[in-house]
């Protein structure tokens, strides 16, 4: 062992062609390991093994498929508080968080081995006497999947697990910036039992490694999450060489909390939203949209409760929010909170840079208010813990800012109007919708994903993810 966390292609642990240094957010003298950089030809090295395997894994039998990834699943779970602690440190999440990312990593293992068997198709009457029609699914090749650094491990297995469930072979490019537990299910997957080839690792850059995918003939599909842009750049190639694509890229997702909310439940929902996971989540809720009646309460509530939130190492005991995940995404937030003073929203809490006993990139949470839809931090995807209150004549109004944005993630509200609920259920233009909860936290076994630029393709998770990850056969059989 030469010490370097390498690429697997093919089943063959390979050093890549330079290497780079996983670091720790909370603390820029701790570094995570060093890890392969794979090149343009490795990547497409990986494609070909991918392919190569193909064949044999596509008609593998079910139970071999369920007994793999429920060994992966058993294994995601023993261990969550040693990868969740390499999640924390690599990411910034706070280590309960992160240990909790891992257990769901490890139930969605579970889910899709028990969904390897549970795949099934439909037979249909034809119009023609004594023909049958039988509908069925298959998998579709080689899947490429390219994913971010907000969750390192969530996101690869919510690809993965489907991926190898349905018969496909994979080849996975984390993100650059968070190598580490990437690695480590890739180390979990090849040991569980995986032919050689069968999923491939290749870490490095996006620009180079997940250029080298993306624009492989052999590859059949690639299952995105990121940047809009970077989201936006990749289907069009895919597009046109028509092979398949899904993509979760942003969210700028409203809370709105109407005059007859819970205080309390308003409360929690805007804190675990908007700052939870130091607001590095698609779906954290970056405008709150408060009726009137209660804006001045709920103002006051809030920022009580975020001077209690303790912005500190991920992994120290009682940490509420991590440090930001690197410098640039720093600089991100800071340049947003500039922009929000300048366009004339008020800073009531946070929004500064704060020192602690280790070197991290700390950002004290920040709230605006007096802010409107129109300005840049209500419209753009800061990814950041950074919101902004919006203010609201009433339900209607509330309504109507909610879906005055190009994105279409999630939509929250917090009501104890089961008229206003079941209104903003069905007319919230979003992909998901929380009454009461805060608008990150989804459940592992039911659809994710959104509508307008937040997301293209069909759906991410539970039962709707075999529509990714298999193609329909229509066979008509006669006697
Ligand atoms: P990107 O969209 O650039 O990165 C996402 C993934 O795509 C990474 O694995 C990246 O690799 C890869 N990638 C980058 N360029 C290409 C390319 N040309 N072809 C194929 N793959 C590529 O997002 P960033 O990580 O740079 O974050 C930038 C911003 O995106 C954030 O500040 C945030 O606003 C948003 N974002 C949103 C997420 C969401 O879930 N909504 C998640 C992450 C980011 P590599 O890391 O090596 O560059």
């Amino acid at each position: 062992m030469t010490g370097i966390f390498r690429n697997c292609i093919g089943g063959e642990w390979v050093d890549g062609a330079t290497t780079s240094l996983n670091r720790n957010p909370s603390d820029a003298g701790d570094v995570v390991g060093e890890y392969a950089q794979a090149d343009a030809a490795q990547a497409r090295a990986a494609v070909a093994a991918a392919a190569a395997a193909f064949p044999s894994w596509s008609a593998s039998p079910v139970q071999q498929r369920f007994d793999v990834l429920d060994r992966a699943g058993t294994e995601i779970l023993a261990r969550r508080d040693e990868l969740g602690t390499l999640l924390a440190r690599e990411e910034g999440k706070t280590l309960p968080e992160g240990v909790g990312e891992v257990v769901r990593a490890g139930n969605i293992f579970k889910f899709f081995a028990g969904e390897a068997l549970r795949l099934a198709g439909e037979r249909i009457p034809s119009v023609r006497p004594g023909v049958d029609v039988e509908v069925t699914r298959e998998p579709i090749g080689v899947v490429g999947l390219i994913t971010p650094w907000n969750f390192p491990i969530a996101i690869p297995a919510w690809k993965a697990a489907p991926a190898l469930a349905y018969g496909n072979t994979v080849v996975m490019k984390p993100a650059d910036l968070v190598p580490g537990c990437a690695w480590a299910l890739a180390d979990i997957l090849h040991r569980a039992g995986l032919p050689a080839g069968v999923f491939n690792l290749v870490m490095g850059r996006g620009s180079v490694v997940g250029e080298a995918i993306v624009t492989d003939p052999q590859v059949a599909g690639v299952s995105f999450t990121g940047s809009v842009s970077t989201g936006r750049a990749i289907a069009a190639k895919l597009v046109a060489r028509m092979a398949k694509v899904q993509l979760e890229m942003g969210g700028k997702n409203p809370l709105v909390v109407l005059d007859d909310a819970d205080l309390g439940t308003a409360v929690t929902a805007a804190v675990q939203g908007a700052y939870y996971s130091t607001g590095q989540r698609c779906t954290a809720s970056s405008r709150l949209i408060v009726t009137e009646g209660i804006h001045d309460r709920f103002v006051r509530a809030l920022a009580e409760r975020m001077a209690a939130l303790r912005v500190d190492d991920a992994l120290a005991p009682g940490t509420d929010i991590g440090p930001v995940v690197d410098r640039t995404q720093l600089d991100q937030d800071l340049a947003y909170v500039g922009i929000g003073q300048a366009e004339g929203a008020r800073l009531v809490a946070g929004g500064e840079r704060v020192a602690r006993a280790k070197d991290g990139h700390y950002l004290a949470p920040a709230l605006f208010t007096e802010a409107t839809n129109a300005m840049r931090i209500a419209r753009e995807e800061i990814f950041g813990p950074v919101a902004a209150v919006i203010r609201a004549r009433d339900y209607d109004e509330a309504l109507a800012l909610a879906n005055d944005t190009e994105f279409g993630l999630c939509a929250g509200i917090a009501t104890t109007s089961l008229k206003h609920a079941s209104h903003f259920r069905r007319h919230a233009q979003a992909g998901m919708v929380m009454v009461n909860l805060p608008t990150a936290g989804v459940d592992y076994h039911v659809p994710f994903g959104g509508r307008k630029g937040s997301s293209y393709g069909p759906r991410e998770q539970g039962r709707y993810a075999a529509e990714f990850h298999t193609v329909v056969k229509t066979a008509y059989v006669a006697p």
